[in-house]
């Protein structure tokens, strides 16, 4: 069981959280728990490290960060304690959850599930802090924003346990987000693709290294809510699940920025020539399109970065300029991309008319388009989000 940050935003909440733990245990389970900070408490020592200075050493950075996760932990161990159920906290570095990798980002390559095995055969309840971990050199690291997700399944594949349940603040996984389209409908089933294809796409619920990592060790997953007794959504493999609808869902980004080189040379190489100071500079180029030439002489490169990297990628090009021949360097940051989502797809024709003539219905003008097997995406100017999901969502019938 793995409790988010606004599930134990406060001792209030953290005392509830025992409740559901208890309930559990009381079921004759064996559980082991992993938790987030407090809500907005890892917010705030990344703040408290900016002021004492911009180099912030990150081997220092990764032990004051972690240290959110370890306040909850000992509080739920407690309170699972006032409520009669043996329990303790277990540190990432007591464990331990051994990382590789660089500091912020590492990556968790075993946890030792003797340990904890132990504990729960006494049961002892463990309490693990998520998105801890240690190097193999003995420092404590993290691995990376929201890691605590990912903290979970990698634990739940270690005990080798039935199922990993991620308790948060909304009631599952969403046709779309509630938010934009008041329909969306609880997804009762998704499969690691498609799942994976939504937190990609801009799906808030999970994030998708967690998503990959549970698809890899074929861990099921239930995504629900702290403060309500519904069933939630479940994440597993595609075999488990009969497909009576064309798509799962529809995802959307808004940190998207796109850039287009006008009357490039249509020679090989070009291309190469574009995208190996990208690479070189760690900018994730997103959608690309080539148009063919009229003529086959020129032609224009159509491509999508996130919305951040834009003036790098800006002066990463004009330096280019001096090799690389074009007419004209055009970018918008103000678009935004809409994706589809859904196996249901592989088997079905006319998903991508659907699509297009839902959007075509409202007047909204498709800029580039890209799918894989099971996903479309267009981008559209940004002020049409809202509207396109929601012509979206209703063509597919999302909400019956
Ligand atoms: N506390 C960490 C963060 O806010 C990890 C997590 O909550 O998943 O990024
Ligand atoms: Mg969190």
């Amino acid at each position: 069981m793995k409790f988010g940050g606004t599930s134990v935003a406060d001792t209030d909440r953290i005392l509830h959280v025992a409740n559901i733990i208890k309930k559990k245990y009381d079921e004759n389970n064996q559980i082991a728990v992993v938790v987030s900070a407090m809500a907005g408490v890892t917010n705030d020592l990344i703040q408290k490290s900016k002021k004492i200075s911009d180099e912030f050493p990150n081997d220092e950075y990764d032990a004051l960060v972690s240290s959110g996760e370890q306040v909850t932990s000992t509080l739920l161990a407690a309170a699972l304690q006032k409520l009669g159920i043996k329990s303790r906290s277990w540190l990432g570095w007591q464990i331990p959850i051994v990382t590789e990798g660089n500091y912020k980002n590492s990556r968790i390559i075993s946890v030792n599930s003797k340990i904890l095995n132990e504990s729960m055969s006494q049961g002892v309840v463990p309490i693990i802090p998520g998105f801890q971990g240690l190097s193999k050199d003995n420092r404590i690291t993290t691995i990376g924003r929201g890691g605590s997700d990912a903290s979970a399944v990698a634990i739940a594949k270690c005990l080798d346990a039935d199922f990993c349940e991620i308790y948060t603040d909304v009631e599952g996984v969403y046709t779309t987000n509630p938010a934009i389209e008041p329909k969306a409908k609880k997804i009762e089933k998704i499969s690691y693709e498609e799942m994976l294809e939504m937190a990609t796409l801009g799906a808030k619920v999970m994030q998708s290294s967690s998503v990959q990592k549970a698809m890899i060790n074929d861990v099921d997953i239930y995504v629900k809510s702290t403060f309500s007794n519904n069933s939630g959504t479940q994440i597993t493999s595609e075999d488990k699940i009969s497909y009576d609808k064309v798509i799962t869902g529809v995802a959307y980004s808004s940190d998207d920025a796109k850039i287009t080189l006008q009357g490039v040379k249509d020679k090989p190489g070009v291309a190469s020539a574009i995208f190996k100071p990208l690479y070189e500079n760690n900018i994730v180029v997103d959608m690309i399109v080539q148009n063919i030439s009229s003529d086959n002489s020129k032609t224009d490169i159509t491509f999508t970065i996130k919305r951040d990297d834009l003036s790098k990628t800006k002066k990463l090009i004009e330096q280019l300029k001096q090799n690389l021949d074009y007419d004209k360097f055009i970018s918008d940051d103000k678009v935004s991309k809409v994706s589809i989502v859904g196996a249901g797809m592989i088997t079905h024709p006319g998903v991508a008319y659907k699509m297009f003539n839902a959007l075509a219905s409202k007047k909204i003008n498709i800029q580039v388009i890209s799918t894989s097997e099971i996903k479309i995406s267009v981008l559209v100017d940004e002020q049409n989000t809202k509207e396109a999901v929601q012509v979206i969502h209703q063509m597919f019938e999302l909400d019956k």
